[in-house]
């Protein structure tokens, strides 16, 4: 197996986390590049339900190392609370299968409050933030206004770095926002309950991956959110603050100069989205209801009800080019069998001109959906293993998919556990 990174191609929540999960056997590493605990993995295993936020999934397979990488927003307090649900449900996480680059920037105490304090100021005009602090800290981290894991190793030095970015952060907390300021108490309460817990998983992991390279070992890069969400790709400003595309993968990871072999991207068989921002095929009333309930789309660190509507082609196949995806999965195949006739968004009109271009992100706000619509298969598909199993109307949703995507899609998932997903032969067609 090559090194590869698994993507998600539209809005987010697409699934990866199971992908992750599934294709982990076949890798001895697994890197988290990017983002932070804003989002999260549902995995479901033997061992039970998880919802990962900022452990890579591999961490249920013994023997594989886990790396967080240096584009990550490392939130010790959160890091150390799943690291504590986690291993109580008697999954280990050891110093031998987690590493956190000592590149990695810290997500400080005060971000999550701006954050809040922010969408308190922008009252009807926020972004959607699941306030966990995630561009506060990315706006931090390009001032060079945060501190890197590695500082955790001299507690004196990072005290007095901490004291002068406090400083500076508190005149924007009380002047701006008319908010508390902090004190060097609470930051040294903060390193000792939730930093120093995590400092024997801090390394230099940049030596470790380019080792674990040089041995030969297989390495899966794991992304948060979707290509629509990357910063610079993707509906801005209704993005993130990191970059979510496979491209980012060996700088966040630690292995700048590397080259991706395989981009698995996550498609799921109709559209969610969370948060603000144009969704072009949203459905709205009983009709979003009956889909949500169908496909359980609540978020998986918010619980927020999660937009829904029908696959949009145009964004998928725009997500597909900037991921560089050479391979597909579909995930949530079974949720659509209630449907009698399913519809896929294959062309937007915008200006009464029709168009398979995904515009520019203004643009977007005036696109309206134009359907095609499919058959549905009318049972359950759940139980499918192999290709044949699917009825036919279901391969061709699936064909069709791939044909307007032009990128093949061997996985095709029909249930959230390990063992329900179909992965396509050589004749499966
Ligand atoms: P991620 O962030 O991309 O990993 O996505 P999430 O974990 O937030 O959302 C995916 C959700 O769908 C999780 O609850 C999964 O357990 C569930 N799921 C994944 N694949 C399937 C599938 O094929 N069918 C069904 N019914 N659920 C799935």
């Amino acid at each position: 197996m090559k090194n590869c990174a698994i993507v998600g191609i539209n809005w987010g929540d697409e699934g990866k986390g199971r992908m992750v999960d599934l294709l982990t056997e076949n890798f001895d590493v697994v890197v988290r590049y990017q983002g932070g605990g804003n989002a999260g993995h549902t995995v479901v295993n033997d061992k039970g339900k998880f919802a990962l936020h900022l452990l890579p999934s591999g961490v249920f397979h013994s023997g594989v190392v886990n790396v967080l990488g240096n584009g990550v927003a490392l939130d010790p307090e959160n890091l150390w609370r799943e690291i504590q649900e986690v291993t109580a449900k008697g999954v280990p996480i050891t110093s031998e299968n987690l590493k956190i680059s000592d590149r990695a920037s810290l997500l400080l105490p005060w971000h999550r409050d701006l954050d809040a304090l922010e969408e308190q100021r922008l009252a009807d005009k926020q972004y959607g933030s699941t306030k966990q602090g995630i561009a506060p800290f990315y706006s931090d981290k390009y001032q060079k206004k945060t501190v890197l894991a590695g500082e955790l190793r001299d507690r004196a030095a990072l005290l007095e770095h901490l004291r002068e970015i406090m400083e500076w952060k508190n005149l924007t907390l009380q002047r701006v926002y008319g908010a508390q300021p902090y004190t060097i108490e609470q930051l040294e309460r903060w390193l000792d309950e939730s930093c120093a817990p995590i400092l024997p998983f801090v390394c230099d992991t940049g030596e470790f991956l380019s080792k674990a390279r040089t041995e030969g070992k297989n390495i899966l890069f794991e992304a948060q959110l979707g290509a629509l969400r990357d910063l610079d790709f993707g509906i801005y400003p209704y993005t993130t603050s990191s970059n979510t595309l496979a491209a980012y993968a060996p700088i966040g990871a630690g292995l700048p100069s590397l080259k991706i072999d395989e981009v698995v991207g996550v498609v799921k068989a109709y559209s969610t989205c969370v948060g603000e921002g144009p969704f072009v095929t949203e459905w709205s009333g009983e009709e979003a209801d009956k889909l949500r309930e169908a496909g359980a789309e609540y978020g998986a660190k918010t619980g927020r009800a999660r937009r829904v509507g029908p696959l949009d082609l145009v964004a998928t196949r725009y997500g597909v080019q900037v991921q560089g995806a050479t391979r597909l999965a579909l995930t949530k195949l079974d949720v659509l069998s209630y449907l009698d006739k399913i519809p896929v968004c294959v062309r937007y009109r915008v200006d009464g001109q029709e168009t398979e271009r995904f515009p520019f992100p203004t643009v977007l706000e005036k696109a309206e959906p134009v359907y095609k619509w499919y058959d549905g298969w009318g049972c359950d598909i759940s139980g499918a293993r192999r290709w044949d199993e699917l009825p036919e109307a279901a391969r061709a949703y699936v064909r069709a998919i791939e044909a307007a995507v032009a990128c093949p899609i061997p996985y095709v998932s029909v249930g959230p556990e390990r063992e329900s997903i179909i992965i396509r032969g050589e004749g499966d067609n």
